[in-house]
């Protein structure tokens, strides 16, 4: 029985174009617990850690339009908010698919904090764009009187910008490590977890965000998983991504994988930290990870369809 970690990418939840109901957030989560159900009939015991980027900027709009009738969240807060939502529509899908199929199985989430360094160098130059559009006026007026960063957006308008810190260690790591050694299916860490640093002995949250596939890589390191698997939109990573003599990758290895990587062929922000993260996991444990898409999970998982990547 392998312990397998999935990394499922926001656009398993909310697809572009949606208008993101909780009907339609709830289908797609359900279309995604079908292949994860599959896995767990097939034997597999899994942890499941998510993205949740439309899902926090539709909270962080809330909290701005609501603003004059009740007291706005912070980020953290926020993503602590979107690990709930997302969990339960999980929990709930989940365990009505598992019960279909006659399987008994706990399916539990937790609110996941990650410890980030207040050192990082990501705190000095927030890239991460988050939340609303503003207009200039607001923009200058939230600078002053909040002390955000803002920057201006390809022509749509004002937007923060908020840092995005390396994931240091998991926090919960324990408490999911007792819930997977228990049997159950664990949801944890989502959105990258909420990012926190000590302040001596006591652990704050901070408004940053942390790249959940990062996150996730020490996840799979934590709970000794055997596979790391991260779902998105792509089949495979490609080498010239886009370009006419593009070319798709079916299995490398790591030192392959560097050398990729150093050519600059996986966009940071997007392919680059999936890539990263799955390096780090094979440097970290010897055994091997994948990146494919949604829809070919049952076969990446066995390694039969995805780039694999090994050591
Ligand atoms: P997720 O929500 O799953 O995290 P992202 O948008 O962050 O998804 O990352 C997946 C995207 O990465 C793909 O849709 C693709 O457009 C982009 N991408 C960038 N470079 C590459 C590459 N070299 N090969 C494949 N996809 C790439
Ligand atoms: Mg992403």
């Amino acid at each position: 029985m392998a312990t397998i970690v999935i990394a499922l990418g926001g656009n398993a939840i909310l697809q572009p174009g949606q208008a993101g109901t909780a009907a339609e957030q709830a289908e797609n989560i359900r279309k995604t617990c079908v292949q994860i159900a599959g896995m767990i009939e097939a034997g597999h015991r899994v942890v499941v850690t998510h993205g949740n980027g439309p899902q926090v900027g539709n909270l962080l709009i809330q909290q701005e339009e609501a603003s004059a009738v009740v007291p706005p969240m912070p980020m953290d807060v926020a993503g602590a908010m979107s690990q709930g939502m997302l969990g339960y529509w999980m929990q709930n899908q989940l365990d009505n698919l598992l019960r279909e199929r006659g399987i008994v199985k706990p399916v539990v989430t937790l609110v996941t904090q990650v410890l980030v360094d207040r050192d990082d160098p990501a705190f000095k130059n927030p890239t991460k764009p988050v939340g609303p559009f503003y207009t200039e006026a607001k923009a200058q007026r939230y600078m002053a009187e909040k002390g955000w960063q803002m920057k201006e957006d390809a022509g749509r308008g004002w937007r923060r910008v908020v840092p995005s810190p390396n994931p240091k260690a998991i926090w919960e790591k324990e408490a999911i490590k007792t819930l997977v050694d228990a049997g159950a299916v664990v949801i944890c860490s989502g959105g990258g977890g909420v990012p926190s640093f000590l302040e001596g002995e006591k652990l704050t949250g901070c408004e940053a965000v942390i790249d959940k596939d990062l996150a996730g890589q020490r996840l799979a390191a934590d709970v000794g998983a055997d596979l790391f698997c991260i779902l998105t939109d792509v089949p495979k990573v490609c080498l010239r991504y886009k370009q006419p003599d593009q070319e798709m990758l079916s299995r490398v290895t790591l030192a392959q994988m560097h050398k990729y990587a150093s050519e600059g062929h996986f966009k940071a922000g997007s392919m680059g930290p999936k890539v990263e993260a799955i390096m780090r996991f094979v440097e970290a444990t010897g055994k091997w990870g994948v990146i494919s898409s949604l829809d070919d999970a049952t076969q990446a998982v066995e390694g039969n369809a995805g780039t694999v990547i090994v050591p």
